[in-house]
């Protein structure tokens, strides 16, 4: 049943840019229930073709946004998942403050970069005096563009300007304490919220509210792991070919194909469960992946003489 409710999942329809777009199996429960809602927008069935595909194509501009940054900045970016409260760029950017709130950011920016086209065609819809029908598609374009913008850079977590919000709490006040305390911001607002939802009888409120809250509850718990994994013993032998910093001891990782706990530097070639290789080690410093030759276990260095060919070696391996 977890399984289902998995949002990582999805029919993947397409990828491109090397990232995989995914419809959540949930858009299916979505559609009978959205259909009267655009009935009342546009009456005939082309037209209420035109306005979900519209819906679909700013809601992926967004994600790619999220996607691509993440991707400019060195981090991983590899699905996206359209569900129905919109969509949801699975992205691992660097764990520096920039490279997450730029990361976060530039879904806004995108919704941003196309209200001028969008005023654009409005304008122009008026002066040539377009049919109602077109007018009416246009309009709704404008406002869904720029109800999702404001509605994404509202400051609470988990939606972008809360992300954005954390990374510049993180300049300030550091990794850990910047996760708890927009997390927590997120989770005090989504709960009254939700609240105010279920007075008021609004079930896409309501569910948008749960997941809100439910994910920064999960925020909260990452930041009171990340504080222990963080502040814990270092295992050493081992640098991230990043960051250069020591992995911490414990199990703080997962195998990609089982999910099974495990440790990746004393389970190094692979998981204990399934016996799949660790293809990729992340860092839990700088979010990093790197292939687990990559994170070398540093042996005290030969002092000198050394010839040319062994100076390299060293040299490509630091
Ligand atoms: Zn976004
Ligand atoms: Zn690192
Ligand atoms: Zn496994």
């Amino acid at each position: 049943m977890w399984k289902l409710l998995r949002l990582n999942s999805g029919l993947r329809v397409f990828r491109i840019l090397g990232v995989d777009v995914c419809v959540h199996w949930s858009w299916l429960l979505a559609l009978p229930l959205c259909v009267p809602f655009r009935n009342q927008i546009a009456q005939t069935t082309p037209w209420i073709v035109a306005d979900a595909t519209a819906l679909f194509v700013l809601v992926l501009l967004h994600e790619f946004g999220h996607a691509l940054a993440c991707k400019s900045v060195g981090g991983t970016a590899r699905r996206i998942v359209l569900w129905p409260l919109g969509g949801l760029a699975f992205v691992t950017p660097p764990q520096r403050p920039w490279a997450v709130s730029w990361c976060m950011a530039a879904g806004p920016l995108v919704n941003l970069a196309i209200v001028p086209l969008t005023l654009a065609a409005f304008y122009l819809g008026q002066s040539f005096e377009v049919s109602h029908d077109l007018m009416a598609f246009i309009e709704f374009v404008v406002i869904v563009n720029l109800l999702l913008l404001a509605f994404n850079l509202l400051p609470f977590y988990p939606l972008d300007g809360g992300q954005i919000l954390r990374g510049l709490l993180w300049l300030a006040f550091g990794r850990v304490p910047s996760l708890l305390v927009a997390s927590a911001i997120g989770l005090f607002v989504g709960v009254v919220v939700l609240v105010l939802a279920a007075a008021f009888w609004n079930f896409w409120l309501f569910v948008t509210a749960l997941f809100g809250a439910m994910q920064a509850c999960t925020g909260m718990l990452q930041a009171w792991r990340l504080r222990r994994i963080l502040s814990g013993p270092r295992r050493p032998g081992f640098v991230c070919p990043n960051c250069r910093r020591e992995p911490p001891v414990g199990d703080h990782w997962r195998c990609e194909k089982c999910a099974h706990r495990l440790d990746a530097f004393v389970d190094r070639f692979a998981c204990p469960k399934c016996a799949d290789p660790n293809r990729t080690i992340p860092c839990i410093d700088c979010g990093m992946k790197a292939p687990p030759e990559e994170w070398p276990a540093l042996p005290p260095l030969p002092p000198v003489p050394v010839f040319m060919g062994a100076a390299a070696q060293i040299k490509g391996r630091e």
